[in-house]
């Protein structure tokens, strides 16, 4: 059997498919909102989804009361759910206008990743970089520093070379390098606390074609050449099987070869989805050998398309994640040490980590801001599964390595612990006050972040 690294890892949410909430729904009178994890539920007072920003200022100028900005619900932390009015900024979107010259392009900030690669595509450009996933829309994803996979990339916020705010108030205020440079490298990444994000400009640039492939290596020797392999492909991640030796290797280069990138075949990914089941049930002693035998089956796989179309994937079913940013020289150690707790501790997860390098950015809260790069370094559990025990497990590790947890997954931190974390954290709370004095923008979690 040849299973891909993207085969492999679409399957490992298929037994995912999850509605606890459907009793609780039918009760509530509100119409409930839900992540897509469905770990995060709330019945805000209202949706208000403006067609402008007119329309936007008037509605913050006429209310008070609690508000969210909302993106594609990606987030598996609680950044978003409220029980006052979400703001859904859907229509605030598409390509806006772009510079030829510089290749750099505006959008709506309500626009889909996803939906971003072939517009720009027609007017010369491309996005230097993309996430996992490209479902996020762009205010969403730099909301929360989202980012790829590779050394010489920062995180999505990164790219923006400018942004326009609306103030809870109502006022609009555009910022960039050299104009409110401050609220720039804050708002790049805002967790959605500075105001609502209504446009962005960004840095690309001219299209281009990758080359993935696909392997699976020890993690032992993945690891020892880690540094180099990344210096040396454009995109180089892991994602380490659980209760085994072995990994999942992806690395991607630029190519000029034709375009050759075959849909994932059904049959595979049915095959590990029962092999994933399967696991499952095995005493976690047994697990290893299994896995590892499974593992060196895995064939290589290799696929060309245009950028857009390799730097980002399909996650078919659902589960829930926590990530952290170590810096970049601790990712080895902290990793080894995620998974030989998994082993010792018996933990009975059988779905793989991710293991990624990201550069450094300028931004005050991005999780690689700062002088150093970062290893990010992720842990999952089907969203059918309770993720707590095995989160709480393994957090104090991340703690251990001076991790930074990812905005927009599952952490415990607040705010006592974060602003030993982030230099610019003090900061980054004081113009929060200044722009949102009423405190309109922050939901429990929010609180919980950066009031204490
Ligand atoms: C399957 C999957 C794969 C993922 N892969 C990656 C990955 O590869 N790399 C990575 O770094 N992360 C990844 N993530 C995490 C995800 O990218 C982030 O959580 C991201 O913030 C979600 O974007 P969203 O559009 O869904 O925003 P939401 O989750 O809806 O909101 C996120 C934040 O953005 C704010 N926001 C939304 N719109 C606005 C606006 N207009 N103005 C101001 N604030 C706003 C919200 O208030 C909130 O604080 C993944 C998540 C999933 C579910």
């Amino acid at each position: 059997m040849k299973i891909s690294r993207r085969q492999m890892l679409a399957s490992t949410a298929l037994a995912g498919l999850f509605s606890p909430f459907a009793s609780v729904l039918s009760q509530q009178k509100a119409a409930p909102w839900r992540n897509w994890s469905g770990g995060q539920v709330c019945y805000p007072s209202g949706r208000f989804s403006p067609a402008s920003e007119t329309e936007l200022q008037d509605f913050l100028r006429r209310t008070s009361g609690e508000i969210r900005p909302v993106g594609s619900g990606h987030s598996f932390s609680a950044l978003v759910p409220t029980d006052g009015h979400l703001i859904v900024i859907d229509q605030l979107s598409g390509l806006l206008d772009h510079d030829a010259q510089t290749l750099q392009a505006t959008f709506g900030a309500g626009t889909r990743l996803g939906d971003m690669g072939e517009p720009l595509a027609r007017i010369g450009q491309a996005m230097l970089n993309l996430p996992d996933i490209d479902r996020q829309t762009l205010a969403g994803a730099t909301a929360t520093a989202t980012h790829g996979t590779g050394i010489a990339f920062t995180c999505l916020s990164g790219f923006v070379t400018s942004l326009r705010l609306v103030t809870p108030d109502g006022d609009v205020i555009d910022t960039s390098p050299t104009s409110n440079s401050d609220l720039f490298d804050a708002a790049r990444v805002s967790l959605g606390a500075l105001g609502i994000v209504t446009q962005m400009t960004l840095q690309n640039r001219a299209p281009y074609k990758l080359k993935a492939r696909n392997w699976v290596q020890p993690i032992e020797e993945v690891l020892e050449t880690f540094d180099e392999s990344a210096a040396n492909h454009r995109h180089f991640e892991m994602f380490p099987l659980t209760h085994s030796d072995y990994a999942l290797v992806l690395a991607i280069d630029e190519t000029d070869e034709d375009i050759n990138n075959p849909p994932p075949s059904p049959e595979d990914e049915a095959a590990f989805a029962q092999a994933m089941a399967f696991w499952a049930t095995l005493p976690a002693k047994e697990r290893f050998a299994e896995i590892n035998a499974m593992a060196r089956q895995i064939g290589p796989t290799e696929a060309v398309d245009e950028s857009y179309r390799i730097l980002s994937n399909i996650r078919n079913g659902r589960f829930n994640e926590m990530e952290y940013s170590v810096p970049a020289e601790a990712g080895a150690d902290c990793l080894r040490e995620i998974l030989r707790t998994v082993i010792e501790k018996e933990v009975d997860v059988v779905f793989p980590l991710e293991y990624r390098y990201v550069k450094r950015d300028d931004t005050w809260l991005s999780m690689s801001a700062g002088d150093y790069d970062h290893a990010a370094i992720s842990i999952h559990r089907m969203a059918s599964e309770d993720y707590r025990p095995y989160f709480d497990l393994i957090e104090p590790i991340f703690w251990k390595y001076g991790g930074r947890p990812h905005w927009g997954k599952v952490h415990s931190l607040d705010k006592a612990r974060l602003e030993q974390l982030y230099p610019r954290f003090k900061d980054f709370q004081m113009l929060q006050a200044e722009l949102d004095p009423a405190g309109r923008l922050l939901n429990p979690h929010l609180k919980k972040l950066l009031v204490g």
